[in-house]
């Protein structure tokens, strides 16, 4: 098919949930993707942080294959290798005590928000199941996750939410004062992602992490985005020097498969008890080994690669004239532009180059594995862009 079919069967037959750019993507090799028609892009947006190895990575796909050649889906009824791999290696990488699999990042939180419940009501009883969740944040698109999502835009028509949702400043007395004493959790994320790219202050989550050690609320940290080596440490929280109680990831974690996790540190490692939560999907053998193949090479020497790209990336950033700063953490990049974030978006794909917004801002999340000449690629069309 080429450009114009896709297009007008999706105009036909999807859902119009979403503002798509004129592109359809068909193919490439990491961080230099190809459209319908034979153009090519530098790829800084790595299908929203998802694509950690860019397109086609050859270790990547050998495991994939490989589960594939032996079965696709198995029941949660049974037992599944990929699944135990997966979560020892989470666990011996973070700490957790145990893992719970789904098939997004909405999912990972809608498990998190109902561990913190029971885990309360376990231990307290009733009166206790308030989640606070900060202003700006984003959570995903569950009722729950959406009601726990600090962003008035996204609540338009959908109510009646989920009761018991306050939202809070980036402050600890802001936290506390939304609390009322009935809190059970406190969901973070520490770069917020979808409102800006905004990395939360070491000393607020230090105080919010003892805080909540000391109340016994949870501290989730959702690392959906903000995870998985993207920040240059496997998780974002390990540069605040905290350990939360729960954390939640998907997007890059199988690479490009879809799939959630939920991590239980010490005191939550109990919450959840057998029926009181599941998925036909989660842990999916594919995604599953995808995600091994994954964590596996987010080693020490990947991950400060990553960091060294990341300053690369930075500091040619701060340089570009239009530029008037530059957020985040890692390979985690938010520009604060003059203009209007859309528009610059949609410029530099004219030019060959993706990019995502978020909010005002543009943000740039590409491929771990990307190259200097990639990078240098991007930088050049986005200063055209820019300036
Ligand atoms: C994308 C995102 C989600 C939702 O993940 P889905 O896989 O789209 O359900 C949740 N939290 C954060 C921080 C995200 O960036």
């Amino acid at each position: 098919m080429d450009f114009q079919e896709i297009k007008s069967l999706d105009a036909q037959y999807l859902a119009k949930t979403y503002a798509r750019y004129p592109v359809a993507l068909v193919g490439g090799r990491n961080a230099t993707l190809t459209d319908s028609e034979g153009k090519e892009y530098i790829d800084f947006g790595a299908g929203i942080a998802v694509n950690i190895f860019g397109a086609n990575d050859e270790a990547w796909k050998a495991a994939v294959i490989e589960q594939l050649g032996k079965i696709q889906h198995v029941s949660n009824y049974y037992y599944a290798e990929p699944q135990v791999r997966l979560a020892k290696l989470l666990c011996e990488r973070t700490g957790a005590k145990r893992v719970f699999f789904s098939n997004s990042g909405g999912e990972a939180n809608e498990c998190a928000l109902k561990a913190a419940r029971k885990y309360s009501f376990m231990k307290y009883g009733a009166g206790r199941s308030r989640i606070v969740s900060l202003k700006n944040s984003f959570h995903g698109r569950t009722l729950f996750t959406l009601t726990a999502t600090g962003q008035e835009e996204f609540h338009r028509y959908f109510a009646p939410f989920v009761p018991e949702v306050a939202y809070a400043d980036a402050s600890l007395p802001d936290v506390v004062r939304a609390a009322e004493n009935k809190a059970c959790a406190v969901i973070i994320e520490c770069v917020q992602g979808e409102s800006g790219v905004t990395a939360l202050s070491k000393p607020f989550v230090q105080a919010l992490a003892a805080w909540c050690k000391e109340q016994d609320v949870l501290l989730i940290c959702d690392e959906v985005q903000c995870g998985n080596g993207r920040t240059g440490t496997l998780y974002s929280y390990e540069q605040y020097g905290i350990t939360p109680d729960i954390v939640t990831t998907a997007k890059g974690l199988a690479g490009g498969l879809p799939i959630g996790a939920c991590l239980f540190f010490e005191r939550a490692q109990d919450a959840l008890s057998a029926g009181d939560h599941g998925s036909t999907f989660g842990g999916n053998p594919v995604s599953c080994a995808a995600a091994v193949n994954v964590i596996s090479r987010l080693t020490r020497e990947f991950l400060l690669e990553v960091q060294g790209k990341a300053a690369y990336l930075r500091a040619k950033l701060k340089n570009i004239e239009g530029v008037k700063a530059v957020t985040g953490l890692g390979m985690m990049i938010g520009l604060e532009i003059g203009t209007d974030s859309k528009q610059a978006a949609a410029a530099c794909l004219e030019k060959g180059l993706l990019v995502l917004t978020a909010h005002k801002r543009l943000r740039l999340v590409p491929p771990l594995t990307i190259t200097k000449t990639e990078m240098d690629e991007g930088l050049s069309i986005l200063k055209e862009v820019l300036s």
